[in-house]
């Protein structure tokens, strides 16, 4: 069989064990996974009564257009209708992006250490990559925009940047989106955005008005507590995202999802008390660091790059057995460093007590 011969050498996305099965292989009884970036408060009450009331018709097709969800998250940003395009996860919409716009004879250019999905799509379409190294976990603007030629496409912005944590400020995006050609996109991905605390990040959906090249990704995987389900949009203008949206595969979102997210937008105060809960958690992890001479980098986010100067596969190992699961920096770009999600209280005391013991 003929398969594109840019795919033959890459690694399928090998997502982590599961918690039962870990638990299992290592005769434990508690298991805390801190290693996706999830919501460890879970999903709001109200989005937990839809997706039994929407399970109950599982052989009905969901609405393609997903109307209702369009007409909540509109109404929520204060954005048209016709500005959202959803996708089955933020990640759908991303490989939407690269489908409808990348090819061969096409560049796109993004930050390393980031979000591992634009490079694995992009190079599915067989474009070609521009990595500009990230110092500090910092996406470096001036080098991205030195990259851009004539065949570049799209660029990326990881902002917070995955895996990180570090935020680009009002003054240095205007700057850049200033500066970016018409006829390149500027993907600002915002998936940790209901965790920002910063004064000085983008206002990007005023932004999205003065700059016709810009679109925004959100997800309802992370804050809203909905990963299992698979809902994310992109925010663009009105032209753009129609022009996109022959890519969109046929009743992406189900049912469950749509009716979950729409919930979940109600439910301001979850989301507020979340971002509270995460901002206290996250200054009492940080100040762990600073009391065992850890380096790390600030975050905007619900996790923490943490510089252990260790092996991350090493750290992690060990931090398993002792029954918690982080990621190793190895495959995220950061050899000796480690990334833990930001957990409840219960997870984090037990996260920084084993994190002692190992190191
Ligand atoms: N962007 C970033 C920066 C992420 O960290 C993630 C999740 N790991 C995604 C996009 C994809 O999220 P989802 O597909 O669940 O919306």
């Amino acid at each position: 069989m003929y398969i594109k011969k840019q795919i033959k050498g890459m690694t399928p996305y090998q997502p982590g064990k599961p918690i039962e099965e870990v638990k299992r292989e290592l005769g434990l009884a508690t298991v805390h996974k801190m290693a996706s970036n999830e919501n460890p408060y879970g999903a709001p009450q109200e989005a937990k009564q839809a997706i039994q009331a929407a399970a109950a018709d599982p052989e009905i097709y969901p609405d393609g257009y997903a109307a209702e969800l369009r007409q909540a998250v509109a109404e929520e940003l204060n954005v048209g209708e016709k500005q959202l395009l959803f996708g089955a996860g933020s990640d759908e919409v991303i490989l939407m992006l690269c489908r409808a716009m990348l090819g061969p004879d096409t560049n796109t250019v993004m930050a390393v250490p980031s979000f591992s999905q634009y490079k694995h799509n992009a190079v599915i379409e067989g474009a070609e990559i521009r990595e500009i190294p990230a110092v500090h976990g910092e996406h470096q603007l001036e080098a991205m925009l030195e990259a851009i030629d004539e065949n570049t496409r799209i660029i990326w912005v990881c902002n917070p940047n995955n895996p990180s944590g570090a935020y680009i400020n009002e003054e240095a995006f205007v700057d850049f989106l200033d500066r970016v050609p018409e006829n390149v996109l500027v993907v600002s991905d915002e998936a940790y955005i209901e965790y920002v605390t910063a004064k000085d990040y983008p206002d990007t959906l005023k932004l999205l008005k003065e700059y016709p090249n810009l679109l925004l990704l959100r997800t309802f995987s992370k804050a809203y507590g909905l990963a299992s389900l698979r809902v994310g949009y992109g925010i663009g203008h009105e032209e753009l995202i129609q022009s996109l949206d022959p890519v969109r595969p046929p009743f992406n979102v189900t049912a469950v999802a749509q009716r979950a997210a729409t919930a979940a937008l109600k439910d301001r105060s979850f989301i507020e008390n979340c971002r509270e809960q995460n901002k206290k958690e996250l200054e009492k992890m940080t100040a762990f660091c600073e009391g065992q001479g850890l380096d790390y980098v600030p975050s905007q986010t619900n996790f923490l790059l943490i510089h252990t100067g260790v092996a991350g596969s090493i750290v992690f190992n060990e931090m398993l057995k002792k029954g918690i699961i982080i990621r190793s920096g190895e495959a995220l770009g950061y050899p000796e460093s480690i990334r833990v999600t930001i957990g409840t209280e219960e997870q984090n005391e037990a996260f920084r007590k084993t994190l002692s013991e190992v190191l």
